[in-house]
């Protein structure tokens, strides 16, 4: 694909250390380089690569993809790296160790635009659930000698730590939204991506509304659209894989679950799931866990007081 060789180190912004030459030519297609074309590079961080599988899904785009920009940098498809800078950055990842903060920053140095793609990058990710336990105690439970590791308490998105253009959300992303940010790009135009609801999709559809036909819940009223209500077409609720939409009714949502009869517990999970990290979803759930938290005070408090009138009184 490239003319340069393989001598970047994956991961490495910057490391490699040939340069794409104006008058070369890809070795694979017989078609010039043309230097024109933009670069475009594609990182991973704390990810499953499914985002970046998406990208490679694109079997019948592919080709005009890679005859529009130039995949300079892309090591789930191809091992040879071009140096920056890049005038697109695709990101897929959250953010999880100290290593991965230093590496962002010099990646956003290196890009002209910076797109992040799916949950990870955008929301931090199903790993965020760390966000709410002991990274401590999952790393001596995990590892034989966690004294070798070096991770963050958290999982965060890409946007808490730089400037970040546009984010594409779904776990994974959808492949034609995928398209139509790189056409956004390439036109020098902002991406048309709907920030609807998924209710809205189910809609137009013609679905019949899960819940309402079957009780079963459904996220789908405050999730965005993007994947074409794919659950509610199978007869399954949303559970909310693109993450809030962005005028996400949380607290509607969450008195319907409850009144579908939905433990609390259980709400608390289907808020904290792919995109456990969104700002909507996880006030959702920390909502619930403390009311559910002032519920359990109030009856340890009772109890205590019960247990002190019958000790004032001593036994019958
Ligand atoms: S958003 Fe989902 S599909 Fe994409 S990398 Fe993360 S876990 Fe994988
Ligand atoms: S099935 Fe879900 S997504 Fe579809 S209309 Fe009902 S609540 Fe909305
Ligand atoms: S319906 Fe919901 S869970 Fe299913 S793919 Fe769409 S956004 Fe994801």
């Amino acid at each position: 694909m490239t003319t340069t060789a393989e001598h970047g180190v994956a991961g490495q912004p910057g490391a490699a250390e040939q340069h794409a030459h104006p008058h070369a030519h890809d070795h694979d297609a017989g078609t010039p380089v043309a230097s024109a074309r933009p670069k475009l590079a594609v990182w991973k961080f704390a990810s499953c690569d499914g985002c970046q599988l998406s990208l490679l899904n694109c079997e019948d785009e592919l080709l005009s993809i890679a005859e529009a920009v130039h995949i300079a940098y892309f090591p789930e498809a191809t091992r040879a790296v071009v140096e920056g800078p890049y005038e697109l950055s695709l990101v897929e990842g959250s953010i999880t160790t100290p290593d991965d903060v230093r590496r962002i920053h010099e990646i956003r140095a290196q890009s002209g635009v910076l797109v992040t793609i799916g949950a990870c990058a955008t929301a931090g990710g199903i790993q965020a659930l760390r966000n709410w336990a002991d990274v401590d105690e999952y790393r001596s439970v995990v590892y034989a000698h966690p004294e070798y590791l070096r991770t963050l308490d958290t999982s965060t998105p890409i946007a808490s730590h730089v400037d970040v253009d546009y984010e594409l959300r779904g776990c994974p992303v959808d492949k034609k939204q995928l398209i139509e940010v790189l056409a956004a790009f390439l036109g020098g135009r902002k991406p048309r991506i709907p920030t609807y609801s998924v209710c809205v999709e189910c809609k137009l559809k013609g679905n019949v509304c899960v819940p309402v036909a079957t009780g079963r819940p459904c996220l789908g009223p405050v999730t965005q659209a993007g994947c074409g209500a794919l659950c509610p077409s199978y007869g399954r609720g949303c559970y909310g894989c693109f993450g809030p939409q962005d005028s996400a009714n949380t607290a509607s949502l969450t008195k319907q679950l409850v009144e579908l009869g939905m433990a609390d517990d259980d709400v608390i999970r289907v808020y904290r799931t792919f995109n456990a990290g969104a700002p909507a979803f996880a006030a959702a759930s920390d909502e619930v866990a403390e009311r559910v938290a002032a519920r359990s005070e109030a009856a340890a408090a009772a109890a205590a007081r019960a247990d002190g009138i019958v000790q004032e009184r001593g036994p019958e």
